[in-house]
């Protein structure tokens, strides 16, 4: 039994000195936590925002499921650190709420409904969208970044990367040209914009990461939480859509890089290893189903 710790103890520290090894080249700034002595927020809330129905799964699963319908789910989260909330992506636009017609991104690929709005489900905690001093951003697609407009005096978080991808020239994939204009005109002009390089440690106490995963889109990142009881927790973002997915390194055609996308698989493979992490996996509808919605809370 001791074995088996100590061997599963020195595993994760191997898998963290892979991690920060790699981050060296690419990121010289990588600030991940002490797995022993990071911080801890006080609680981290699941939002309902939205779902969809899409018209063919081999989009997400090249090769596999040609034609079948899929739907997932879309999930926003809201931290307590301290005195501050901290949003997760802000999800479908609430100007589609109960419209039966819904709302899309590709509209001959995938339709959005939106049953409940995040000002409704923030009020459920007594808040409102004035009280988010900080909204990150996993990346720029139109289901992700829907609600920008409520937030306009929060400090919008995201990667350099991601924000230099969508002002760049228009590449040879119509799909993706479509997703960077939409992106252009949901994210605006932000009053308060925060760019960063990398992994980046949001509190400064280790409770908050993020975790730079590019592939799904040039400055794509994931969320790595730590809470006291529920240890750390890693939000996905669009690293990956589905378990299976996930499990069998398969790449959406919709990414704008396959061997980004798989090495940010990796990474997350290893972070989980490294922190014994839980994968909330943003898309996956059937795990995000069995998740806690606010106002409970994991913690
Ligand atoms: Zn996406």
């Amino acid at each position: 039994m001791i074995r088996q710790a100590t061997v599963a103890a020195s595993f994760g520290m191997l898998a963290l000195m892979i991690i920060m090894q790699g981050a060296r080249g690419a990121d010289a700034r990588s600030k991940l936590p002490d797995p022993i002595n990071a911080g801890v927020a006080e609680r981290l809330y699941r939002l309902d925002c939205g779902h969809s129905l899409a018209n063919d799964e081999s989009v997400w699963t090249p090769g596999e499921n040609v034609g079948r319908d899929i739907e997932f789910s879309s999930t926003c989260w809201l931290i307590k650190h301290g005195n501050d909330w901290l949003l997760w992506d802000t999800g479908v636009p609430e100007s589609s709420l109960n419209d039966p017609r819904g709302w899309s991104t590709l509209p001959k690929l995938i339709v959005y409904h939106l049953d409940k709005s995040l000002t409704d489900q923030l009020a459920e905690i007594g808040l409102k969208p004035g009280d988010i001093g900080r909204v990150a951003i996993s990346h720029t697609h139109g289901d992700h970044i829907g609600n920008m407009g409520l937030f306009p005096n929060s400090t919008i978080v995201m990667q350099q990367a991601e924000y230099s991808w969508i002002h760049s020239p228009n590449g040879p994939n119509d799909n993706v040209n479509q997703l960077m204009a939409l992106a252009r005109k949901l994210l605006g002009t932000p009053k308060n914009l925060q760019l960063i390089d990398g992994d980046t440690d949001l509190f400064g106490d280790g409770s908050v990461t993020l975790v730079s995963t590019p592939g799904h889109t040039p400055g794509h990142q994931s969320l790595l939480i730590h809470l006291r009881n529920s240890g750390f927790i890693i939000l996905s973002g669009d690293v990956v859509h589905l378990e299976e997915n996930f499990e069998k390194n398969i790449v959406p055609s919709l990414n704008t890089s396959k061997a980004e996308s798989i090495a940010s698989m990796d990474k997350v493979r290893l972070l989980m290893a490294a922190y014994k992490a839980t994968l909330f996996i943003n898309h996956d509808k059937s795990q995000t189903d069995a998740l806690r919605l606010i106002p409970a809370f994991y913690d």
